[in-house]
């Protein structure tokens, strides 16, 4: 195994490696990363899809309908259904990825906290780490390096 961010699903069938580490993550408290995941939020690491390695196991996409109108595919095991990764939007160059699903989650903490409107209000946010109700500015908050990459890739 070569010097990635290792993940995989429930049963062990599905294993992937993140070449790079991702150009941002993002804490998703929105009412559909809660019913998705059955919890408060979802975890998402933005990175390239071709940055993603599959090592093992085979994929399906279920499309859920969205609040927004716009395409949601999610990638489960076929075997065990966890869900690995998420294409918002019909962008095939890019993945949101569930960092719950890396062997080891605390790698990648949230840069940003998005639709803190539906947040639990139980969940108590760290103060150094940007909150927004709703969505942000990608310009503003994400680092040049991250804004190069997202940049290259097609849609
Ligand atoms: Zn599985
Ligand atoms: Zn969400």
């Amino acid at each position: 195994m070569s010097e990635g961010i290792a993940g995989g699903c429930a049963c062990g069938d599905v294993q992937y490696e993140m070449q790079v580490p991702p150009m941002f993550v993002h804490c998703c408290h929105c009412r559909e990363c809660q019913t998705h995941s059955g919890s408060a939020f979802v975890i998402n690491a933005l990175i390239e899809t071709d940055r993603i390695r599959l090592l093992g196991g085979e994929l399906q996409e279920i499309s859920v309908p969205t609040n927004s109108g716009g395409p949601h595919d999610i990638y489960h095991c076929t075997r065990c259904q966890t869900a690995l990764w998420s294409d918002y939007g019909h962008r095939p160059g890019m993945r949101f990825l569930r960092v719950g699903t890396l062997d080891e989650p605390s790698l990648l903490p949230p840069d940003v906290h998005i639709f803190t409107r539906s947040k639990l209000p139980w969940v108590t946010l760290p103060e150094n780490v940007p909150a927004f109700r709703v969505y942000y500015d990608m310009e503003k908050l994400w680092p040049a390096g991250s804004l190069a990459r997202r940049r290259k890739i097609e849609k």
